[in-house]
């Protein structure tokens, strides 16, 4: 077998496959960008791999946009950004400790220091750190309580290795918490007030993702770090700021891999949901181990040549099946589309998450990397006539 072949297969080899529309991701970001003020800076949060869409191709597309630094969580997502975009900066967010002290200095990492014994365990390597310090305004999370800044900011600035390049917090923004947007910024003023009193404010101050970058215009400071919004997954459409924005994630398809009419020959029917004599029953190659939910109920369906057919649970982990007794056009190899379009009808990304049971980030960051990505051009991404 030719090697290059059986390394790379082709697309249409794919039983199964995520469409990503990476023209949104670079329209969503030249929205914001236009949308701030020349001088605030971008950090695009690309965790969890890109939401989705692949952490090395955004971070390549982000910086040819000439975006100012990075966010990530994890160390696959520092590696990937790091070998697309050699010389930005890029932010730890709380969760890579002291052990990968060598690749944080390899990577040129800043991480963030969320409290004193943070700070010591880091310390305790003796290397050289880039940090920025985090607050805890009101998101129950990562981040030193207010209270604490100041000391936790003192003892970094004593440290002769550690360079203080940032302070910021992660807002929570959905009603969830106790307090609202402004009175969570509200606890961060006195300490930046403070702090520049004395010359001592970090260069960078940063509060804004997704949602208060367009509720809360006021909150832009010195940079924001939006997640969601890049790829077009935000809750809040009532936003101070309409910012017209495209899903990336632009299809889901897997393909008709077994097609046959049920028979008493194959036995008792297994209890299938929706089972009738002489169904039609098509197999998809894809399954729970893609990222389809495993307990997806039978209310669920997919498009097959623009029509829609019920999905028969439980999934399976490379596998599901699904009813075409409807479709009898329905043939082996045929693209059957959990979400996107066919033909007329279209399944819709809040239409699949309802199904499955989670949010719009949730589809994608459910998705796993055994589910191919395939570019698509904005042509066919059925998401973007709407402008959200
Ligand atoms: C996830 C995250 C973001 C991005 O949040 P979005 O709501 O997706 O914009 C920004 N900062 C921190 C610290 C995060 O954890």
């Amino acid at each position: 077998m030719n090697n290059s072949l059986r390394q790379n297969p082709s697309p249409l080899c794919e039983a199964a496959w995520r469409e990503i529309d990476l023209s949104a991701i670079a329209s969503n970001y030249r929205a914001i960008r236009a949308a701030i003020a020349p001088g605030t800076k971008i950090f695009a949060c690309l965790k969890q791999d890109a939401y989705g869409c692949g952490a090395g191709k955004v971070a390549a597309l982000l910086s040819a946009e000439g975006v100012d630094a990075f966010g990530v969580v994890s160390i696959a997502d520092a590696l990937a950004v790091r070998k697309a975009a050699p010389g930005r900066p890029i932010l730890l967010y709380p969760g890579i400790g002291p052990n990968a002290v060598d690749l944080v200095r390899d990577l040129d990492l800043t991480i963030s220091i969320s409290g004193e014994e943070d700070l010591a365990s880091w310390l305790a390597t003796g290397a050289s750190l880039k940090v920025f310090v985090k607050v805890d305004l009101g998101f129950w999370r990562g981040g030193v309580a207010p209270c604490n800044l100041r000391r936790l900011m003192d003892l970094c600035t004593s440290e002769s290795n550690v360079a203080v390049d940032g302070l910021y917090a992660h807002l929570s923004e959905f009603g969830d918490a106790g307090s609202s947007t402004s009175a969570q910024v509200a606890r961060l003023t006195p300490l930046i007030e403070g702090l520049k009193a004395e010359g001592r404010l970090p260069a960078t101050v940063m509060v804004s993702s997704s949602e208060s970058l367009l509720s809360h215009p006021e909150f832009d400071m010195d940079a924001v770090d939006p997640g969601a919004l890049l790829f077009g997954l935000t809750r809040s459409r009532t936003g101070r700021r309409a910012l017209p924005t495209r899903l990336a994630l632009s299809a889901i398809k897997a393909r008709i891999v077994a097609l046959k009419t049920c028979h008493d020959s194959m036995g008792a029917p297994p209890g299938l949901p929706g089972y009738h004599p002489a169904m039609r029953l098509a197999v998809l190659g894809i399954g729970w181990g893609h990222g389809v939910p495993r307990n997806l109920g039978s209310s669920a369906s997919v498009l097959v040549r623009g029509r829609r057919a019920p999905i028969i649970p439980p999934i399976h982990l490379e596998h599901l099946r699904i009813d075409v007794t409807n479709i009898p056009e329905a043939t082996l190899g045929d693209e059957a589309v959990l979400l996107g379009s066919s033909r007329a009808d279209r399944i819709t990304l809040p239409e699949l998450a309802e199904a499955w049971n989670t949010d719009e980030t949730g589809v994608g960051c459910g998705l796993r990397e055994s589910l191919r990505r395939i570019d698509v051009a904005p042509q066919s991404n059925p998401n973007q006539e709407e402008g959200e």
